[in-house]
């Protein structure tokens, strides 16, 4: 078994493939995508897997909204689509499950679990409970911003992140950043990865009872969040996505679609 969670753009993917192949030349039998954010999903086809696995929710959101999270990332991270016309588009799932699948490979068990919500409504952890090794997706980021416009921020930040936390991984991959390798470093990056959370969660709600406005939010979250994880990958990026989800979930909206409209109208009126 060998499990890659790169970011399987095209241009990724074909490095990874290469990768691969200096490894074996077997034939790839499942894929298994973590969530539906079209940075994840998009090199998919390269691997010419024989099952592609995902949570059911993320295999109904590949359906009713990766075209346009295709689009939306596109334009937010134009360095990852080079040639862009060569990509045969999105990958659908044909195996989907709802809460645990086990897959016997040999005399390796891996489960792919999903532990709430979180970074989408439908996460997978590849979790291999002999080995103590935990492929999280982006529920855990390492010296990078958790990206949240997709967000169950509440649920992700409590009772998501302690039932992974409770699996007991010795070593974790994250979705961006260095494996973390030792029970020390598994509890810190989840430990850092929930407090950027909370302090963005916490800043937006706190701005909105406070009578404040989406760009006061914006600038609360900016202050709480700046001092400590200002120096993170990708910190600008997401910022001005996770404060409008946040904003949303706090008004009680599940996570809207991102056309590439409501991106740009966003990322105007908070990028100031
Ligand atoms: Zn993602």
């Amino acid at each position: 078994m060998l499990c890659i969670d790169a970011r399987a753009t095209p241009t990724a993917a074909g490095e990874w493939l290469d990768a691969l192949r200096e490894l074996t030349d077997k034939p790839v039998e499942y894929l298994v995508l973590t969530h539906y954010h079209a940075v994840r999903v998009l090199g998919a086809s390269a691997f010419g897997a024989q099952r592609i696995v995902a949570h059911a929710r993320t295999r109904e959101w590949i359906h009713e909204r990766g075209a346009q999270d295709f689009e939306s990332e596109a334009r937010r991270f134009p360095r990852l689509f080079r040639d862009v016309d060569s990509i045969p588009g999105l990958t659908y799932p044909d195996v989907a499950f709802a809460d645990t699948l086990t897959l016997a490979l040999g005399e390796r068990e891996v489960q792919l679990r999903f532990l709430g919500g979180g970074h989408t409504l439908g996460d997978t952890c590849v979790w291999l409970p002999a080995e103590r090794v935990l492929f999280s997706g982006d529920l855990v980021e390492a010296g990078a911003a958790p990206y949240m416009g997709d967000a169950a921020m509440e649920e992700w930040s409590t009772s998501t992140l302690d039932r992974l936390e409770a699996l007991g991984a010795e070593t974790l991959v994250p979705g961006r950043g260095p494996a973390l390798r030792g029970a020390d470093e598994v509890a810190t990056g989840i430990a850092e990865t929930r407090a950027y959370l909370r302090t963005l969660w916490t800043a937006v709600r706190d701005a909105r009872e406070d009578g404040g406005s989406l760009l006061d939010a914006f600038g609360g979250a900016r202050e709480a969040l700046e001092p400590r994880f200002g120096e993170w990958r990708i910190f600008e990026h997401c910022l001005p996505f996770n404060v409008a989800r946040a904003w949303d979930e706090a008004e009680g909206l599940p996570p809207q679609v991102w056309t590439a409209e409501r991106d740009a109208a966003v990322w105007d009126a908070l990028q100031r």
